[in-house]
């Protein structure tokens, strides 16, 4: 009688056991779902509302290092900077370097 008691607990472990694996399997499914993540992530610009699923790629600034989108980013040779304020003072930094005052 031991036994058939010891078998019926171990069947209910079991099933216990595959229920846990299945749900911890459906949890790791649902948060690898991709869309719901990148859509938090969108911004307030309403200009690029049209093309959402492609995200702008982003430049660094190489004098005050902020990253702005590449439509609005000024490119000078081969750095890329967030306004052509910063595109000039870079370029008269630079020049200074080159040319040192004495
Ligand atoms: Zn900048």
């Amino acid at each position: 009688m031991r036994q058939i008691l010891l078998l019926v607990l171990l069947f209910v472990v079991g099933q216990w056991f595959v229920k846990a694996l299945r749900r911890a399997q459906t949890q790791t499914r649902a948060g690898a779902q991709p869309g719901q993540g990148a859509a938090q992530s969108a911004t307030g610009g309403a200009s690029t509302s049209g093309k959402a699923a492609l995200p702008e790629p982003m430049v660094r600034c190489a004098e005050c290092g902020v990253h702005a989108p590449r439509s609005e980013s000024v490119d000078v040779g081969a750095r890329s900077f967030c306004s052509s304020e910063h595109a000039r003072a870079w370029d008269a930094r630079t020049t200074a370097q080159d040319r040192p005052a004495r």
